[in-house]
């Protein structure tokens, strides 16, 4: 299997060199040649895999289609080490249950640190590990953080051979809960760095020190932000994990709503769907911060400015623009790397965003089972409060906006809602809505009183610099 930029650059590229790469030379992203189809002998095969075998044993047969320079054997046993029942918390690893009637919640949130993100990120640790090992290489992260991607990264890289992370965050602004998750680690390889400001100021930093070439490449700096394949194809396989759980015959298809924000997770149900997984619609579920649904509502693609981007209860949604929306693009504009660039660097680069036609507004739904909707603090209260009083079962906030708009699109297939955290990552919405703490699962009791291992500095590109120097020795 071979990778191509989004923008149309002539480079064909392989799964391991991309692995460690952000961008595309061109400033696109990267996606495979071709998606692999699935037969229908070959879904009844996977779903054989998933009974017999676990989840694991599911993933090498999905990531296997996209990645063959590593040798089958390693990375069957990568799979085996990262998708555990002591790391996920079950065996089934992504559980799927009722809420009521069609209305189904896949667990994607039993990791480390109890949101989706682990579900990659553990991967990604793994398979940098022993990418790192095999080139005789270091890489250290710089990363920006306002609580759950940084959080994942550091419990994903804790302890591995050849990586450091640096992650950057603004100095008392995450919740206890979370900061209490990052900072207790004490792993030699993890640097918590506190920044007096805000996360803007976290990201500029990460920014110049990356535009800093020289420096870049003399410290072997890289990221794990939303855009890098390998995260993207980890996600994959739970939409097959979901289906199947979900159906017992594959002539039955099941929807799927998604909490949105970069649409790193949704542009994954994409793949599942373009690979012939029998996915009906693909319901982008949006905050105030709605971006996606405007599109999909509109055909207008316009980002936010810092202004427009609201802090809300629902906050690892709170993004102005979509990373991972000009992998979908480029499909939807039939895979042209050159409208694909126009509409990103003359449009979105340039002008803050772009318009499609009704008739492309349609296709995104008639051809690729798009459709979208929006969930306020109101409505994601309510939510809350309906879910649990009624029926017995307590969500979290982002998983509540995902509940709130699956129910404007339910149909007669089953509907799963993906659940992207627990609620104790967000007691104070909780407490709000129900008048109680979330339980709390008791690995993480008295986590806020650990020992915390983060320095504390201005916003200050060089003394950020300096640091890393002095840790890479
Ligand atoms: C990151 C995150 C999201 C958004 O996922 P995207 O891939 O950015 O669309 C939703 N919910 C939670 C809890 C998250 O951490």
């Amino acid at each position: 299997m071979k990778y191509i930029s989004t923008r149309g650059h002539a480079d064909r590229k392989r799964f391991c060199d991309i692995l460690l790469e952000g961008l595309a030379p061109d400033g696109g992203l990267y996606l495979p040649v071709e998606y692999p189809q699935i037969s229908d002998a070959k879904l009844t095969e996977l779903r054989n895999v998933l009974a017999n075998q676990g989840y694991a044993a599911l993933a090498f047969e999905i990531l296997s289609l996209y990645i063959d320079d590593i040798p089958a054997d390693d990375l069957r046993a990568l799979c085996a080490k990262t998708y555990t029942k002591e790391v996920f918390g079950t065996d089934a690893i992504v559980p799927v249950r009722t809420l009521e009637g069609n209305l189904l919640i896949e667990a994607l949130s039993n990791g480390p640190t109890l949101a989706f993100k682990d579900m990659a990120m553990q991967l990604l640790g793994n398979l940098f590990e022993y990418e790192l090992t095999r080139r005789g290489e270091e890489l250290n992260i710089l990363g920006a953080t306002s609580g759950d991607t940084g959080s994942a990264a550091e419990y994903a890289m804790r302890g591995k051979k050849g990586v450091r992370v640096f992650m950057t965050s603004p100095h008392g602004r995450m919740s206890p809960f979370q900061q209490a998750q990052m900072f207790s680690l004490q792993d030699e390889n993890i640097h918590n760095i506190a920044i007096e400001g805000v996360f803007d100021d976290c990201q500029d930093i990460v920014k110049a020190v990356s535009n800093d070439h020289a420096f870049k490449a003399k410290y072997k700096i890289g990221t794990v932000n939303s855009i890098n394949w390998a995260r993207l194809l980890a996600q994959v396989v739970y939409y097959f994990a979901g289906y199947l759980q979900a159906t017992t015959r594959n002539e039955e298809k099941v929807s799927f709503t998604v909490p949105s924000g970069n649409f790193g997770n949704i542009c994954a149900g994409h793949v599942a769907r373009q690979m012939g997984l029998p996915i009906a619609q693909l319901v982008v579920a949006t905050n105030e911060n709605d971006v996606l649904d405007e599109f999909f509502r509109t055909g207008v693609y316009q980002v936010r400015g810092s202004a427009n981007t609201y802090e809300t209860s629902s906050p690892s949604m709170d993004i102005s623009k979509a990373s991972n929306f000009e992998r979908f693009i480029f499909d939807l504009v039939g895979r042209d790397g050159a409208a694909t660039r126009v509409l990103f660097e003359a449009g979105v680069a340039e002008q803050g965003g772009f318009k499609l036609s009704p008739l492309m507004v349609e296709e995104a739904a008639s051809k690729y089972g798009f459709v979208s909707g929006k969930s306020t603090h109101a409505d994601r209260l309510a939510t809350i409060k309906d879910c649990y009083e009624r029926l017995g079962q307590m969500i979290d906030t982002h998983t509540a906006d995902g509940v709130k708009v699956a129910r404007e699109h339910l149909r007669a297939e089953p509907m799963l809602v993906l659940e992207t955290a627990l609620p104790i990552k967000f007691a104070a919405t909780i407490e709000e809505a129900l008048g109680r703490q979330p339980e709390r699962p008791a690995k993480f009791d008295g986590i806020e009183y650990l020992p915390k291992r983060v320095v504390v500095m201005p916003s200050d590109v060089e003394q950020v610099k300096a640091y890393i120097q002095q840790h890479c020795d």
